[in-house]
């Protein structure tokens, strides 16, 4: 396997270029935290973005970070840190930003902060053939064209390769509490509805966490009204969040997507004549409705995992172990080849990994 580290963006497009007219086929790499994701692809060569880790532009009172694609998240929080913000991706610290981004990755935090492709607002990209587009602007409100960067947020490397970005950043949070108490999926969604504002509210099958932020008199306040709810057992300032994630310790995570008023049902409704799914643990993240479910292996628990998520309307890509993304064929299917056939036209990224055999 060739080994490709372009040190920037003309490296990158140099690359592509040279890619597109060898018929080359190639995997983008960043932190390789989540390359699980996607459906198994064959590829000749694998372009690793972690040379393209520099900060572009940085200035606190804007609220804009621009940095290039391959900067590790953990870099990216320890500036941000000193200028009293943050990047609200909560990635591991070796992940690098366009590598959260291709994945589109879910933050823990997601009920308060939102999707991550709501913090890109300015993007550069060299296609499949060796193009550099640019798309946004470093001002909130002022695109012209095509959101092309909403198109790039989840494309896993299929359309071309991010290699900077300007990023919305915010306060970080004067005061933060990450809170437990005994329950389940009734209780959170008690504290759901009690709580007021909560950044996030994981339920699992014997505990329900709680992330709270703002100053600190509000969270004072968001603690007393969980309280009320179900006696909290443990309350930490900082520290990570969730505590643990116990569905890590099993050989295949799904990652499923379920509308949020169906989330119980898609976690606790017997499976009828479905052969399992055996569900490990998992983490449901209640008003939002994503769950991570561990499961044994990829067999016969995942598929019946996907055929009850598809009957509630959703989804449950893997985001770990064999599995890929799924049979699900997205709409427009055809408007979705033809957009890869034009960011890609001699199809050298990943081919196969996207949805639909993309
Ligand atoms: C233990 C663990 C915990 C995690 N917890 C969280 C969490 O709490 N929140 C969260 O958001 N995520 C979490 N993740 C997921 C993961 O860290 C993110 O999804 C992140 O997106 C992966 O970044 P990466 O740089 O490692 O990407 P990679 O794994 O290297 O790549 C991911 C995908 O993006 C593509 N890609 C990478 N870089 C680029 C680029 N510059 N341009 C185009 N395509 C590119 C790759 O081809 C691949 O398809 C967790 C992962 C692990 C292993």
């Amino acid at each position: 396997m060739d080994l490709i580290h372009p040190m920037d963006k003309l490296e990158v497009a140099k690359a592509l270029r040279q890619a597109t007219a060898d018929r080359k086929r190639l995997l983008v790499v960043g932190g390789r935290t989540h390359v699980d994701k996607g459906e198994p692809c064959e590829v000749d060569a694998e372009l690793w973005t972690t040379q393209l880790d520099g900060l572009v532009a940085y200035e606190p009172a804007e609220m804009i970070a621009v940095v290039e694609a391959g900067m590790r998240v953990g870099e990216l929080d320890r500036i941000l840190w000193d200028g009293g913000q943050e990047w609200p991706c909560d990635a591991p610290p070796r992940a690098t930003v366009g590598g959260v981004i291709a994945a589109a990755a879910t933050s823990p935090r997601r009920l308060r902060v939102g999707p991550i492709r709501d913090t890109v607002i300015e993007m550069e990209v060299v296609t499949g053939d060796g193009r550099l587009v640019r798309s946004g602007a470093r001002t909130v409100k002022s695109v012209t064209g095509y959101d092309l960067h909403k198109l790039m947020t989840g494309s896993l490397g299929t359309l071309g390769v991010i290699v900077q970005v300007a990023l919305k950043v915010r306060p970080r949070p004067r005061s933060r509490r990450s809170v437990r108490v005994a329950g389940g999926l009734e209780v959170g969604r008690r504290l759901l509805d009690a709580v007021p504002g909560p950044t996030a509210v994981l339920a699992m099958p014997e505990v329900v966490e709680l992330r709270l932020e703002g100053w600190p008199e509000e969270t004072e306040r968001q603690v007393e009204a969980t309280d009320r709810v179900a006696p909290v057992t443990v309350v930490t300032e900082e520290g990570a969040f969730p505590f643990e994630r116990p569905w890590e310790a099993s050989a295949v995570i799904a990652e499923a997507a379920v509308p949020p008023s169906r989330l119980a049902e898609f976690l606790t409704r017997p499976f009828h004549d479905l052969p399992g799914p055996h569900l490990g643990s998992w983490g449901a993240l209640l008003g939002v409705g994503i769950a991570w479910v561990g499961l044994s292996s990829s067999d016969g628990d995942l598929e019946a995992l996907r055929t009850r998520a598809r009957a509630l309307g959703g989804i449950a890509p893997v985001v770990k172990g064999p599995g890929g993304l799924g049979n699900d064929v997205p709409p427009g299917l055809d408007v979705h080849r033809r957009l890869k056939a034009s960011f890609d036209p001699a199809g050298v990224l990943a081919p196969g990994r996207f949805w639909g055999g993309i």
